[in-house]
């Protein structure tokens, strides 16, 4: 009997605890991932890409990438504030761009991060709207009242590669034109190419001296760890179903009192969602 009590104290732990990842939870499991990864397993590869893992790796700035337009962006405080790196990743090297894309890719207008890819089409840009993906209805998050904060809200597949929802699966490799994401897959694969050969893809020079192609390879492990962000997220039931799960937020949010209030409530999660990362 005592075994079944515990088994049940158990589960309502575990369920209770089952809310978003923290922006520093992202960065410790992309730390875990970096140091299984071939990145740290495979000695010859990163001699093979020309690649020194030292704690300056690539310089303190990266590319934003919209098309024809390149914009040079500058590394953060946010991203080793507050523990949101583990102590032991040094944030300008290797690992560390890739976490400083897994914990920029919860920003948010109105939110306390820097947000820093604002052209004019990303200007209220709230990147968390697209990381939620249900299989089994192959549909992104659809709340009611969702459509109020972004009219094009994406599967976190098609976020993350960088396609249109219904290119995903069927044509993983068009890419959306003018997409809003510049951290994606498509992007991570063109930053890789600048920083190997100096040139686009359709052989302009883009990238001159070693400082230029650094910062592209600064941008292609920042837009990796951006993709690696929504793979965490879709271990997590929340973000495979049209559930809230919004951190401390949740238990008010499920409240009648908020039910009967005039803003959907469904709409007010997606807020509060977004709000949570304040927490982190
Ligand atoms: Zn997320």
């Amino acid at each position: 009997m005592k075994t079944i009590r515990f088994v049940f104290f158990l589960a309502v732990l575990v369920s209770y605890s089952a809310n978003a990842y923290e922006l520093a939870t992202h960065g410790r499991l992309t730390n875990e991932a970096y140091k299984h990864s071939v990145l740290v397993k495979d000695p010859e590869l990163l001699k093979q890409l020309g690649i020194k893992d030292k704690p300056n790796a690539f310089g303190e700035s990266y590319y934003d990438v919209s098309g024809s337009e390149v914009r040079e962006r500058q590394k953060n405080d946010f991203e080793e504030s507050r523990d949101r790196m583990p102590r032991e990743v040094n944030p300008l090297s290797l690992p560390g761009w890739l976490l400083r894309g897994a914990i920029r890719e919860d920003d948010a207008y109105g939110e306390d991060n820097p947000q820093d890819d604002r052209d004019p089409a990303n200007a209220t840009l709230r990147r968390p709207l697209h990381h939620f993906f249900d299989p089994a209805n192959n549909r992104p998050l659809t709340v009611t009242g969702i459509g109020l904060l972004d009219s094009d809200i994406h599967t976190a597949p098609a976020w993350g590669l960088g396609t249109t929802n219904a290119n995903a699966f069927t044509q993983p490799n068009t890419p959306e034109t003018g997409r809003r994401n510049h951290f994606t897959v498509f992007d991570a694969r063109e930053a890789m190419y600048r920083a190997l050969t100096g040139k686009n893809l359709a052989g302009d020079n883009v990238a001159t001296t070693k400082e230029q192609r650094n910062r592209y390879w600064a941008t292609a492990f920042r837009a990796l760890g951006d993709v690696v962000h929504l793979i965490q997220d879709m271990g997590q039931p929340q973000h495979t179903r049209n559930d809230a799960h919004s951190g401390e937020c949740s238990a008010a949010l499920n409240a009648p009192a908020v039910a009967a209030t005039s803003v959907p409530a469904t709409l007010t999660e997606a807020v509060k969602t977004l709000q949570a990362r304040r927490l982190a």
